[in-house]
């Protein structure tokens, strides 16, 4: 820390939508200003909503953090089944003359922004960083191997003349991670299309960023740190600074007051918490077999009930406007049947205290990167159920890199069913398969609460990227 110095203001534009980044967002700009020294200029474009959630998320900041929510642009000439990831970077993209503004003021009000850490969606605005002669960093907030990922596909797009689900070999990234053409991101699964294309730019435009931190951590994904570090020359250094996952008293909300209550009263892990993020959905069918096979079990869970859509990835961007209580697309009797061991709350659930309870002994997850990064922080053993996005490619990740989890496996028509639902259950909750991956994820748990001590990994490489800023000529 730099205590002798004035605060260097920091500016970070994370994404409008997509909760799953700015919540880690947030706590880089926390550590940043109670361990670094620094103020935090938070530049906050439109998703086209009320930005409820996102403004809740913002409440009790400390006052060194200073948000500025950009004017609202408009997105009505893109197609209305344009893909979530499109949407997004296109609304950060219209921001940025915005985004110009903020920083052009900042400097005229003698605060000038130090650097710009901008989120994987607006990596364009690494540009913006250089017009104003500060640092641009990226600020990574989904797994390490991913990058490793970037750097290779280019070289695939040459090399593949059809599609890559046609590829003779996997591909295989660092840390045991195989991919099968049905694992791929989805972004990929379709060479000519326009998500694709963004893929591809992405990849040649964040090799020009200064440096780019992680939100994961050196003992979780040690092989890809190295693998960038060592053998992809002309990547930007990378950092590991987490995990960074959400602090904060949520639990003090009703909602978040009773699971917390009724898990006080469920014995020491036995519960299975059940949650697709922050805005994953299952179909009708899937939502069912769902709630069969936890009946089925026998076992506790608590269970985040949300609405069913047909497509999950679409889900992600409407569920504030889902008006429909999702309660009553349970089954019929299903609440009176469970009542004795299972609890459903409506859409959101306080997770860290959850996966922080002793009474917690399982986790069914979409395998989004901040659930998976918190199970690691409170060693839960999981169960891997990816809906959409790269949430494959991190299933792969667990199971096989981490052993960290088992996954669920679709049937041919695309569902798990409830009979495959209730025995992984079993498998986790009381058998001895359980317990190896409940062991791993203790050791995990350990390394995990080391990054932030004094000399830990994820401090000391904080301690360095702020320093790349303070010196930056
Ligand atoms: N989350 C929560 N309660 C919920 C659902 C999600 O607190 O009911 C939080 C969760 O703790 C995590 C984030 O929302 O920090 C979801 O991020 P993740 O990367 O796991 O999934 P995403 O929503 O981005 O797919």
């Amino acid at each position: 820390t730099q205590r002798s110095q004035p605060p260097h203001n920091i500016a970070l534009l994370p994404p409008p939508s997509f909760l799953g980044h700015l919540i880690p967002f947030i706590e880089l700009a926390k550590k940043l200003v109670f361990h670094h020294n620094c103020t935090i200029t938070l530049i906050l474009p439109d998703d086209g909503s009320s930005m409820k959630p996102q403004k809740s998320l913002l409440q009790g900041l400390p006052t060194s953090i200073y948000t500025v929510f950009l004017p609202p642009v408009s997105t009505n000439d893109l197609p209305e089944n344009a893909r979530a990831e499109l949407l997004v970077s296109v609304r950060l993209t219209r921001s940025f003359p915005a985004v110009r503004d903020t920083l052009t003021s900042l400097k005229q009000s003698g605060t000038p922004a130090a650097a710009l850490v901008v989120d994987l969606f607006a990596i364009d605005a690494i540009d913006i960083a250089k017009q104003f002669g500060i640092p641009a960093y990226l600020f990574h907030v989904i797994a390490t191997y991913e990058l490793s990922l970037s750097v290779l596909l280019p070289n695939l797009d040459e090399s593949c003349t059809s599609e890559y689900s046609d590829m003779a070999e996997p591909i295989t990234l660092p840390g045991s991670i195989v991919l099968t053409p049905e694992d791929l991101p989805e972004s990929l699964k379709q060479r000519n299309s326009e998500v694709h294309k963004w893929a591809l730019d992405w990849c040649n435009k964040f090799l020009e960023a200064d440096g780019v931190m992680v939100n994961s951590f050196l003992e979780l994904e040690i092989e890809a740190f190295k693998d960038l570090e060592q053998r992809c020359p002309g990547v930007p250094p990378v950092y590991p600074v987490g995990p960074l996952i959400r602090t904060g008293t949520e639990a003090e909300s009703d909602r978040g007051a009773e699971c917390v209550k009724w898990l006080n009263d469920q014995p020491p892990k036995s519960v299975l918490f059940v949650s697709f993020g922050s805005g994953g959905t299952l179909s009708v069918k899937q939502f069912n077999e769902l709630a069969s096979g936890l009946e089925m079990s026998g076992h506790r869970f608590l269970w985040v009930v949300r609405s069913p859509q047909e497509n999950a990835a679409d889900a992600y961007l409407n569920s504030q406007s889902i008006a429909k209580d999702p309660l009553d697309s349970l089954p019929e009797g299903f609440l009176e049947r469970t009542k004795e061991r299972g609890l459903v709350v409506a859409s959101w659930a306080p997770q860290i205290q959850v996966l922080s309870h002793r009474a917690t002994g399982g986790f069914l997850t979409h395998c989004g990167w901040n659930s998976i990064l918190e199970s690691t922080v409170f060693g839960v053993p999981l169960i891997a159920w990816p809906l959409c996005f790269e949430h494959k490619m991190n299933a792969v990740f667990l199971t096989d890199g981490l052993k960290g989890a088992i996954r669920v496996k679709e049937n041919e028509n695309g569902v798990v069913g409830r009979e495959q639902i209730s025995e992984l259950v079993r498998r986790l909750m009381e058998g001895e398969e359980g317990n190896q991956i409940r062991n791993r994820m203790s050791d995990v748990k350990i390394a995990a609460g080391k990054c932030f001590e004094r000399e830990g990994s994820s401090s000391k490489a904080l301690a360095h990227v702020v320093e790349q800023w303070i010196n930056w000529k």
